[in-house]
């Protein structure tokens, strides 16, 4: 299993699995941070700068409820407030560790609740502890407007909470029914928020878990198509290509050649006495032949050459780009290998061996010509190979270089 796979089958265990936990098993948890991160570090900021221009036009709030502490909160929102803010979102912007931004952003949510305290603190004005209602929108700036995770927004509410009520407890002007109402507001307004928040990030991790698994179902889908292609142009018995792909890619070829202005070459290969062969050896001892000789082929064509099985003991070389130089060697290549080999074939006679007669075709393509002219010359070249006794090659409307009328390599079939 490969690890979109193995991915994917724990993206499956997460769905199924409809656990309450804000948090997936490892290897879906990174991937979702990697995926969510840059996006969220984003939103957070902009957040972040609304939340702190909010933050300090609560001054005209301060000048007129508590005009006595209004240097304070002055100095406390845009001397302490937005430097500290700034520089933390800032520093989330250029990226952090998640945990360290959820971290960095949770403070901002603190320091604000201390700085409020100590704004409304440092007041005598009538009233000025009303502001304590206020507080409340802090954490809804935490939970809701920066959605913080689930475990961040829940500290901090708590952090933020116990602040306050220090305050309270310590802030004499305050009647106690106003405290206890202040109290209680502030901890409904957390709750509510902490309920929004969960269900932001569980419907978050739900769709994203549904988008992740669409995504790499369609990645496998796609490799399984490639694999079947790849099967569907391969013989199952040699392994190399076969006709379908040769089908396919000879035109493309021919294309190719006539708008770079190259040659293509070639090589129609049939292997001698094979029905001879088959039927003294058994169909089994066949197969293993052609795979034997599929295999020199190959080894011994260049990587850009295509070797293809045509059908029964018949194979084709296309080769792009080759000079007729190049593809007479190519063909002398491969003759010499398959004799090489050595393989007996006493269906013929006693001192037989499994040869190959080629036909070679080296054509330029262009408009006056279509391929199959390419693959009825070396066709033809091949017949006349087979005519004049085998195991030699000849090409097509060219010289010939069978070594029994032209003294070039070629040898006369046993
Ligand atoms: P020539 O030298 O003129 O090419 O003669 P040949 O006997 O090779 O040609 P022919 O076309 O008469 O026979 C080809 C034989 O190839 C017939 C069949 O038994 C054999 N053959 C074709 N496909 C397969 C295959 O997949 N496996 C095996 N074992 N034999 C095959
Ligand atoms: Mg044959
Ligand atoms: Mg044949």
């Amino acid at each position: 299993m490969n690890e979109s796979e193995a991915l994917l089958k724990d993206v499956e265990g997460e769905i199924a699995k409809r656990s309450w936990r804000l948090r997936f098993e490892d290897a879906v948890e990174a991937r979702f941070e990697a995926d969510t991160q840059q996006q969220r570090s984003r939103s957070m900021v902009l957040a972040g700068l609304v939340s702190a221009i909010i933050y300090v036009l609560f001054l005209f709030n301060d000048y007129s409820f508590r005009p006595d502490a209004f240097p304070v909160a002055v100095l406390l929102r845009a001397g302490v407030m937005l430097p500290i803010g700034l520089t933390i979102l800032w520093w989330v912007h250029r990226g952090v560790s998640p945990a360290r931004r959820e971290a960095l952003m949770s403070s901002t949510i603190i320091l604000a609740m201390v700085l409020s305290c100590l704004i409304s603190a440092s007041s005598t004005a009538p009233y000025s502890y009303l502001d304590v209602f206020s507080f409340g929108l802090i954490l809804v700036v935490g939970n809701v407007v920066y959605s913080l995770r689930f475990g961040y927004a829940w500290a901090s509410s708590v952090i933020s909470i116990l602040i306050a009520l220090i305050f309270v407890i310590l802030y004499e002007p305050m009647p106690i029914e106003v405290k206890r109402l202040a109290m209680f507001t502030l901890v409904a307004k957390a709750l509510f928020t902490l309920v929004a928040n969960y269900r932001l990030e569980a419907s978050e991790r739900n769709s994203y878990l549904h988008v992740l698994k669409e995504r790499l179902r369609a990645g496998s889908y796609l490799k399984d198509n490639q694999a079947l292609s790849q099967l569907s142009m391969t013989d199952p018995l040699t392994n190399i290509s076969n006709r379908r792909k040769f089908d396919a890619l000879l035109p493309i070829c021919w294309q190719e050649a006539i708008d770079k202005d190259i040659s293509l070459g070639l090589l129609v290969i049939d292997i001698d006495h094979f029905k001879a062969y088959n039927d003294y050896y058994g169909h089994p001892q066949g197969d293993e032949c052609l795979r034997k000789v599929a295999n020199t082929m190959q080894d011994n064509s260049r990587e850009s050459d295509l070797v293809v099985r045509f059908g029964g003991e018949e194979f084709v070389v296309l080769m792009a780009n080759a000079s007729p130089e190049m593809v007479k060697r190519a063909a002398e290549r491969i003759q010499h290998s398959v004799e090489a080999l050595q393989i007996p074939n006493h269906g013929h006679s006693k001192e037989s061996v499994v040869t190959v007669s080629i036909g070679v075709a080296v054509l330029s393509p262009n408009v006056g010509i279509a391929p199959v002219d390419l693959l009825s010359q070396a066709d033809e070249a091949l017949y006349e190979a087979k005519r004049q006794g085998r195991n030699r090659i000849k090409i097509a409307n060219l010289i010939d270089l069978s070594s029994n009328d032209a003294g070039g390599f070629g040898k006369t079939a046993p």
